[in-house]
């Protein structure tokens, strides 16, 4: 266990924060007995997977838990599904390479999402219309007030859009050890957005490869790498309003963009935040990207709080111009 640890290499926003206590847990057992460590030392404690979906925003008093545990085990199903568990500390775009190149398809539209495969349940990820809830089978969890481990299935895990239990009713209550998908043997490709199906009109017969390969492409032009410029990805979820409040808003902002949702319709944050003039904008070390309004972005020093603070200018502005309130989509610490 190491003491006085500042987390700034483990949160990819680059904040600093220093932890009292911080240990890596690689199997079950380590997690409980960390857990009981904590319980009986009265620490608080702070989980941690990649720190690619958090703002730390001052130190932290208790023992900072990093979910390390390994491992990805196959099972058929049948001729057209394949079962794949992975535990909680794999990195989530190395399984998604994982699994393609054992021919198991569903999740390519998700590479590149940085992370841990433990975290990836809790705000249901997503990206390029498809979401972990579409081939997710089920996950396993230990219960940190009993220590006993819990089996949720997809409907246990209430999913919604960057949503699930754990962010909710059972928020803080588990901890995620495994996740099963259930995965197609044979492909079916889903490039219903924009900049997936301009890369793929060229190709007769796109393979899983393909679309994999021009996820990351696509990403990469556009999203900020954290090793290179700190970041969360998108600071803010995309609201849903009612069809009456985006046709007012539409005759306000012929340009403003919006998709059908179940809900109603889903503005798209970024350009709302664009047309207010704040895409490049920085203050000290704290600034929105220059290639996509959504994502805020540490040029060096910035403090979590200063980057909330931001947040919170950009969220004031968007209420008084769209009357719409955004949501900070990372958890704050
Ligand atoms: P962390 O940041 O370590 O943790 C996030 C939260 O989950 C914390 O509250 C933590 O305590 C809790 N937690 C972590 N592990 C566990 C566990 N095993 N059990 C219980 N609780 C746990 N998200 C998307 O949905 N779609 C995207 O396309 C996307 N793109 C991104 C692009 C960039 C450049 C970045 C930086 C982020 C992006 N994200 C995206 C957000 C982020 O990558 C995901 O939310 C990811 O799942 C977070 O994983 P993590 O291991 O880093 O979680
Ligand atoms: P984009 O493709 O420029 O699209 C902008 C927004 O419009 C997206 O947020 C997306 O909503 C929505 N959208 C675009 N085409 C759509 C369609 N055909 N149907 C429904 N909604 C559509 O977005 P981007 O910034 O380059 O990101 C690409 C994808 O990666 C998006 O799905 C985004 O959610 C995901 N991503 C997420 C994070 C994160 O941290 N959560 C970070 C980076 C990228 P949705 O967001 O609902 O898909």
């Amino acid at each position: 266990m190491q003491q006085n640890l500042d987390l700034r290499p483990f949160n990819s926003l680059a904040v600093s924060s220093t932890a009292r206590y911080f240990t890596q847990v690689n199997s079950v057992e380590e997690l409980k007995q960390a857990l009981q460590h904590s319980r009986q030392q009265q620490l608080p404690v702070l989980l941690l997977g990649g720190g690619s979906n958090l703002v730390l925003t001052e130190d932290f008093p208790g023992l900072c838990i990093q979910i390390s545990l390994q491992g990805v085990q196959w099972c058929n199903i049948d001729d057209n599904w394949v079962k794949v568990t992975a535990q909680a500390g794999e990195n989530w775009h190395q399984f998604v390479d994982h699994c393609l190149q054992h021919g198991a398809y569903g999740l390519e539209n998700l590479a590149l999402i940085p992370g841990t495969v433990g975290a990836a349940p809790i705000q249901n990820i997503g990206a390029y219309g498809v979401d972990i809830n579409d081939f997710m089978l089920d996950l396993k969890a230990l219960n940190r007030d009993s220590l006993q481990m819990q089996y949720f299935s997809r409907e246990d895990c209430a999913f919604g859009y960057r949503d699930s239990i754990f962010k909710t009713a059972a928020r803080d209550r588990y901890i995620i050890t495994e996740v099963s998908f259930k995965l197609r043997r044979m492909p079916k490709l889903m490039v219903s957005y924009g900049a997936l199906a301009d890369q793929l009109s060229d190709l007769a017969d796109p393979s899983p490869q393909d679309l994999f390969d021009a996820v990351v492409r696509t990403r990469s032009a556009k999203l900020p790498d954290p090793n290179q410029l700190a970041n969360v990805g998108s600071f803010f979820k995309n609201p849903v309003v009612s069809k009456l409040h985006h046709q007012r808003l539409k005759q306000q902002y012929p340009g403003l963009v919006a998709y059908a949702d179940p809900a109603g319709m889903k503005l798209a944050a970024g350009w709302m935040i664009d047309h207010c003039g704040w895409k490049g904008y920085r203050k000290g070390d704290a600034g929105v990207h220059d290639k996509q309004a959504l994502v805020l972005v540490n040029y060096g020093a910035a403090s979590g709080a200063e980057v909330l603070a931001l947040a919170s200018a950009i969220q004031t502005d968007i209420k008084q111009h769209f009357d719409v309130e955004l949501e900070i989509e990372p958890r704050c610490y």
